[in-house]
């Protein structure tokens, strides 16, 4: 079984829509494997989005990412990593798909609800970002 991590992100939070999102992960055949609502410092989001320390967005989004409380999950499943990123929908929620979380939540290409790894090797970093191994080892 295949694990990555999601993030509701602080306007998902701020919604009131934590049990929305998880949901829609459950009902697709993911499971919660570990869970919990942190708030980053601007510090820790930029470390967290390192790979887009270049990007003109960086310094915004890190803002962002910390304005708040977050939640963050590791989901399990068969291709949980492609799984999750479907059921999210594209980064700017104009192209996302109906019924994807960012179509139906976001307001912006920054505001997009939630996060999802992308490969193998950004969930292992990003999972171990956030859980211990006794947090995630069942
Ligand atoms: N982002 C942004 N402006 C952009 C592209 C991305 O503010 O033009 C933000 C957005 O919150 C996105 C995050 O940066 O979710 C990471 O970008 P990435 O390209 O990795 O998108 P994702 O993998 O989240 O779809
Ligand atoms: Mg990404």
């Amino acid at each position: 079984m295949e694990k990555t991590l999601a993030i509701i992100k602080p306007d998902g939070v701020k919604k009131n829509i934590i049990g929305e999102i998880i949901s829609r992960f459950e009902k697709n055949g993911l499971m919660v494997s570990a869970i919990k609502k942190i708030t980053l410092s601007k510090e820790e989001a930029k470390d967290f989005y390192i790979v887009h320390e270049e990007r003109p967005f960086y310094e915004s989004l890190s803002d962002f990412m910390s304005e708040g409380p977050i939640v963050v999950v590791v989901l399990e499943g068969e291709n949980a990593i492609t799984k999750t990123r479907k059921i999210i929908g594209a980064t700017n929620p104009a192209d996302a798909d109906p019924s994807t979380i960012r179509r139906d939540f976001a307001e912006s290409i920054e505001r997009n609800i939630v996060h999802g790894s992308d490969s193998p090797e950004s969930a292992a970093f990003e999972i171990s970002y956030f859980f211990s191994e006794m947090e995630i080892r069942h």
